[in-house]
């Protein structure tokens, strides 16, 4: 006879802490780790990056299709994310849980686990937080960061004349979510989205676990990038954040986009979809788009994809020198619509 998992509610809060703790990776600046009221941990330039972002379930990801690792993953990526795009290298983070009763125990471990396969490879020390009861599974978490003794990379800095550019990938989770969505037949399971099409396991892979360039952003900053970001929301939208930012117009090259739109359209047509639409507006790819005075050269891992103009008052970011007209506008929290919730 099998036993039956054991669920969170078995456990006290200091049995279950005492499970998840030593899984959690310790971090090269950490003074002192979990265990006490607070960690503490070392700010070598004397100031620190701080950041926060949430992942719910039901809006953000399912657990039909994100294992624990996959939501750990996730959450801490998305953060380190944040973190490079103001050049900066992470160094920790905290995580608040919250976990309906129901949750079993060995999910929450694999979610640990999750954490320290994002954290550890980049001295991220995962360094406290807290658990709590709840309806659905939440995920928040607060990472920091340090600047080496460089100046923060802000969204504010770009030029008129700077070239903007861009390092990671375009469109890639919009098309995993679009396959584990599914068609007619309703939502697939995450093996069979990655059987869909040929090529899909790499984008349904992208959704369920990013894996942005990281380590680009303080090199984009030690090569003198002018402004930059992550794109959290699309392309359109982030965009659009940066040149208001910045109070410029940005002019997205198409050829240069087309290399993503080819690399999608295969996916776009067995979804009914557009590949140009997942490239401009699909979120959660994490990838850094960021500026650059035209004397200096881009650094690896960036590619040029437009060039910042004077705002010309009408719209912020252009395709080709037009206003783009594509579906949708990219993420938005509160009109739900996009990510693995939501009605589309
Ligand atoms: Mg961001």
């Amino acid at each position: 006879m099998s036993v039956p998992a054991q669920r969170v509610s078995d456990l006290s809060e200091e049995e279950l802490l005492a499970r998840i703790v030593p899984r959690l990776p310790r971090g090269a600046d950490t003074l002192l780790g979990p265990g006490d009221d607070a960690a503490v941990v070392a700010a070598p330039d004397g100031r620190f990056v701080v950041t926060t972002d949430v992942l719910v379930e039901g809006r953000h990801f399912r657990r039909a299709w994100s294992t624990g690792a996959d939501v750990g993953w996730r959450a801490a990526t998305q953060n380190l994310a944040d973190i490079a795009a103001m050049g900066a290298r992470p160094t920790s983070m905290v995580v608040a849980l919250v976990l309906p009763d129901g949750v079993a125990v060995d999910w929450v471990l694999d979610l640990a686990d999750g954490l320290a396969q994002a954290c550890g490879p980049h001295g991220v020390g995962v360094v406290g937080g807290d658990l709590s009861g709840g309806d659905d599974v939440i995920v928040s978490i607060t990472a920091h960061g340090d600047l080496g003794g460089l100046d923060p990379v802000l969204r504010s800095g770009a030029r008129d004349g700077h070239v903007l550019a861009h390092s990671g990938v375009l469109g890639h989770s919009a098309a995993g979510l679009a396959l584990l969505r599914g068609g007619a037949t309703g939502p697939r399971d995450p093996a069979e989205a990655a059987h869909a099409v040929d090529g899909a396991e790499r984008f349904v892979r992208a959704f369920l676990r990013p894996d942005p360039p990281l380590l680009d952003g303080p090199t984009a900053a030690a090569a003198g990038a002018s402004a930059m970001m992550d794109i959290s929301d699309g392309l359109l939208k982030d965009a659009d954040r940066l040149a208001r930012a910045s109070g410029v117009s940005l002019d997205l090259d198409g050829r240069s986009l087309g290399i993503d739109v080819d690399t999608l359209d295969a996916v776009a047509q067995s979804c009914g979809s557009e590949a140009i639409d997942w490239v401009l507006t699909g979120g959660e790819d994490h990838g850094l788009l960021a500026t650059f005075p035209p004397e200096r050269t881009l650094p690896a891992g960036f590619r040029r994809i437009g060039t910042v103009l004077m705002p010309d008052g009408a719209a912020s970011v252009l395709l080709d020198g037009s206003p783009p007209s594509v579906v949708g506008s990219g993420w938005d929290h509160f009109r739900g619509r996009g990510h693995a919730g939501g009605n589309e």
